[in-house]
């Protein structure tokens, strides 16, 4: 058995572990990087980027459909899957070369198979040994299933972006990120849907004047939904899926994707074996991103808290310069930017208006929301939608909620105000300029900073 010591050794190449790598080499570290599958991980091959090229599609389909009323003479026919794939294949295959031959440059070395810890820094893989001075656990998540079968026409997003067909009509378990994001998708693509969402309401980790606004827009989309009601079971046969509702309604389908949720893929690695304190399957970290053995650390999906690509790509960042003594900033969990990318899309960072009120007392914090039927360009694009802000009264801004179109392109700015602490009155005097969706940033902290331009209340 061959033994291979590096400074750095990594499991998992997906959004956390490539990042480490990579910024590992930049600070001098020699660095092994194992995979089981392919560089990139979740976000590249089956998450972030092959979803975002599907909605991008469907937004041309819409637009498309709408193009009369823009006087442009195009017509709708139809929606060619095979093309669709190969145009998200396309932008995949173009960003995993890109990403391999930056690893590739860095001399990191790239360990292909199935890493297994088999002492506290080892990891083996195919019968050698990969040792580090310190190693990084960066193994990612997997989709929940709540016991659901997954076969047939029972699916989760994996298998529901491989699809070389549009469905009819399809059920979608689940009203968060990637249920409405895959509800937005295929109804786009002309097909019936319906989201059975056990909370009261779509996206409920959002502020409750997101899930108002997206609810009415999918209304007026014909996206179905049903809120407020657990499923209590699923079957299946040759013609369709049926869900059964916890109040005694039947659902049925040709298609149910489930999305409710990810958990972490921490086990079966000999984590535990070595000593990793586990928590439900995820691995728990202090606030360097350390687990309980001195010199293994935790990032990405597998560490409790949001499963974003970002905060994977910063986990790693800071994992790397932590170990390089360059002692970065903590990453506070509440000021990472969150985009929920259905039409309309959902751009948030900080506290929703209730966590606020919790936070810093009940009359201690104010709110504004402004329409975007102020905003010039929203009513180019013919979208609707707010910008709710939430302030701690004499203070700064906590909290930041937009929907619209194109909304998540706004969150830049937004993650600065709320991060940097910034009050509405240290924003009013910047301008954004005209006419973009961005004004709509400016004209909501004019507003709030008590000198209103294009604003009715
Ligand atoms: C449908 C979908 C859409 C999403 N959209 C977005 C989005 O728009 N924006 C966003 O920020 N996030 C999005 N996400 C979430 C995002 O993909 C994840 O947060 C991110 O990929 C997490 O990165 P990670 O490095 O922790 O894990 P992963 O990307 O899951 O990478 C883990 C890697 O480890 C490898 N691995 C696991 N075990 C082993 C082992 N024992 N040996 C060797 N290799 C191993 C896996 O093969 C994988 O490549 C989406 C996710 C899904 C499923």
């Amino acid at each position: 058995m061959a033994d291979h010591n590096f400074d750095l050794v990594i499991l998992g190449s997906g959004s956390g572990g490539y990042a480490a790598a990579l910024r590992g080499a930049q600070l001098g570290m020699s660095v092994a990087l194992i995979e089981r599958d392919k560089l990139g991980g979740t976000c590249l091959h089956r998450g972030c980027i092959p979803t975002k090229a599907l909605l991008h599609s469907a937004e041309v389909a819409d637009v498309t459909r709408e193009a009369g009323s823009y006087g442009v003479n195009a017509t709708f026919q139809s929606i060619d899957m095979t093309a669709v794939n190969k145009y998200r294949d396309s932008i995949i295959e173009k960003l995993y070369k890109g990403l391999t031959g930056l690893v590739a440059s860095k001399n990191i070395t790239f360990v292909t198979g199935e890493g297994h810890m088999t002492g506290p820094k080892t990891m083996t893989v195919n019968g050698e040994n990969y040792t580090g001075k310190n190693v990084v656990l960066a193994t990612g998540s997997n989709t929940r299933t709540l016991g659901i079968e997954i076969t047939g026409r029972v699916i989760t997003s994996d298998q529901a972006l491989q699809m070389d067909f549009v469905p009819n009509r399809v059920a979608i378990l689940g009203g968060g990120v990637i249920g409405v994001e895959f509800a937005s998708i295929w109804r786009s693509f002309g097909a019936e849907v319906v989201i059975i969402e056990g909370l009261d309401r779509l996206v409920p980790n959002e502020d409750p004047a997101m899930s108002k606004v997206l609810e009415r827009a999918y209304k007026k989309r014909g996206i179905e939904f049903k809120l407020g009601n657990r499923f209590k079971t699923v079957s299946q046969d040759d013609n369709g899926v049926t869900v059964e509702l916890e109040n005694g309604e039947q659902i049925s389908a040709e298609l149910l994707l489930v999305a409710v949720g990810r958990g972490p893929n921490a086990t079966g690695f000999g984590f535990e074996e070595q000593g990793v304190a586990m928590d439900r399957g995820f691995v728990p970290t202090n606030d360097r991103l350390q687990t309980n053995l001195p010199g293994v650390y935790a990032v990405g999906d597998i560490v409790p808290g949001l499963q974003l690509a970002h905060r994977g790509f910063m986990h790693g960042i800071f994992v790397a310069e932590e170990i390089a003594g360059l002692k970065p900033l903590r990453i506070d969990e509440w000021g990472i930017p969150r985009v929920t990318y259905c039409e309309p899309e959902i751009a948030s960072v900080g506290l929703t208006e209730a966590q606020a009120r919790e936070k810093f007392g009940t009359d201690s914090v104010s709110i504004y929301e402004y329409n975007l039927a102020g905003n010039g360009k929203s009513n180019i694009l013919g979208t609707a939608g707010v910008v709710k802000l939430v302030r701690q009264n004499n203070g700064p801004v906590v909290g930041f909620h937009m929907i619209g179109s194109r909304a998540g392109e706004q969150v830049g700015e937004a993650q600065l105000i709320v991060n940097w602490e910034a009050t509405p009155e240290d924003v009013a005097p910047h301008l954004h300029a005209h006419p973009t969706m961005n004004e709509a940033i400016g004209e909501a902290h004019m507003a709030l900073a008590g000198k209103p331009l294009h604003a009715h209340a």
